[in-house]
């Protein structure tokens, strides 16, 4: 087992990164001195459910806590109030007291689902992460939590940070391969925006991370959450720096946007805004042609898209990218490679440099 510290200012908390770490997870709370006088909720979704929840749930039993469940169909179209008000609905049937614990078993969407219940149930309580998935490494650190609104994704929310994060690799060997692929992309990009030792070591064991190897998950997890908590540390509610974990998002959720989030996955989508990004630096800030060829070849390695094979209305993609959250006053900010490992926001990008780059990207 992994362990790193996410220094927040209200309550730093502990990442713990192992084999097996559902099974201790009683071990862990007693640790932690959550006794078994507080109500504990696991929320999940209908695929973990039976996979790991049940067990999960008897295990809790066993050891003297009184443990709800509530389950939420699985996916993204269940991360919205609609479902929120039906778990509030759980939780109040069950009891849950602001002494009470939500326990997040799932990937990023039971992860933000039941974070921003944790965050306004009795207007907060406490909520632990419990990721499955690889992209969850990313979205269960740093305590940004919300559901959906039809007009767009994750306008609801709140900063909730959790007591601890407990993820358990074995959970992986279950993961659909375009799954594990797609949390790759989050992965590779936190390499990219602070760590080139890091890239190049996610190239040296493609074929252990391909395979699952718990080994190679445990060491790729923590030095992903590692970066994050860095980032998070210096800029918990995103007033700066923070912002650097949106590269190759701009582009990323634009492509997400015009596809009505039906083709490709989150990683997907920033695999091919991560490569339009390095060309973009490429032609912005003159960064070289050598940080464009190496981040196309590690995402082709990891078999993530660098170029969409379907058409896109470029007019189209530019109008979704205004109505990203992260556009200030109409002007487009971008986080942009100055090299490997090494980014910087830039802001007031002429849209004609974007035009090219969104041209060179959709056919
Ligand atoms: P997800 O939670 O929908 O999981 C993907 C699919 O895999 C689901 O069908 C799920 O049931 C299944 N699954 C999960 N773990 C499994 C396992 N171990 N074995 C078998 N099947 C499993 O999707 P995701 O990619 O983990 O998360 C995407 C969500 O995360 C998006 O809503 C996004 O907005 C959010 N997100 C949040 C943050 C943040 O900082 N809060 C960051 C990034 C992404
Ligand atoms: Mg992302």
């Amino acid at each position: 087992m992994k362990t790193l510290t996410v220094y927040v200012k209200d309550q730093p908390y502990p990442i713990y990164i192992g084999e097996g770490l559902l099974e201790q997870l009683p071990a862990l709370l007693r640790e932690y001195q959550i006794e078994t006088d507080r109500k504990l909720m696991i929320v999940t979704d209908s695929n973990l459910a039976p996979l790991y929840g049940e067990k999960l749930k008897n295990r809790l039993v066993r050891a003297g806590y009184a443990t709800g469940f509530a389950i939420m169909e699985a996916g993204e179209k269940s991360k919205n109030l609609h479902v929120f008000e039906q778990l509030v609905g759980e939780c109040l049937r069950f009891g849950l007291d602001r002494q009470s614990i939500i326990l997040a078993l799932g990937g990023g969407v039971v992860g933000d689902m039941a974070g921003f219940l944790a965050a306004s149930y009795m207007r907060g309580i406490p909520f632990i992460q419990l990721p499955t998935t690889l992209l969850a490494h990313d979205s269960s650190v740093g305590g940004k939590v919300a559901v959906n609104h039809p007009l767009g994704k994750n306008y609801i929310g709140a900063f909730h940070q959790p007591l601890m994060v407990v993820f358990d690799v074995r959970c992986l060997k279950t993961l659909p391969l375009r799954q594990w692929r797609s949390g790759m992309a989050e992965v590779i990009k936190h390499g990219f925006i602070w760590d080139e030792s890091f890239a190049k070591w996610l190239d040296d064991h493609r074929n252990e991370l391909f395979a699952v190897d718990s080994e190679a998950a445990v060491e790729a997890i923590y030095r992903g959450c590692e970066i994050k908590a860095a980032v998070v540390a210096q800029d918990e509610r995103e007033t700066g720096i923070r912002a650097i974990l949106n590269y190759g998002h701009t582009i990323g959720h634009a492509l997400e946007a015009v596809s009505r989030y039906q083709v490709y996955t989150h990683g997907e989508a920033v695999s091919i805004g991560m490569a339009g990004a390095a060309r973009l630096s490429a032609k912005v800030l003159g960064t070289g042609l050598d940080v464009v060829h190496y981040t196309e070849q590690l995402l082709e390695a990891f078999e993530l898209p660098v170029a969409s094979t379907r058409s896109w209305s470029v007019p189209a993609m530019l109008d979704a990218m205004k109505r990203d959250k992260k556009v200030k006053q109409d002007k487009y900010v971008f986080v942009l490679a100055k090299a490997l490992g090494e980014v910087k926001i830039v802001s007031d990008i002429p849209e004609t440099e974007i035009r090219d780059v969104l041209g060179e990207l959709v056919p």
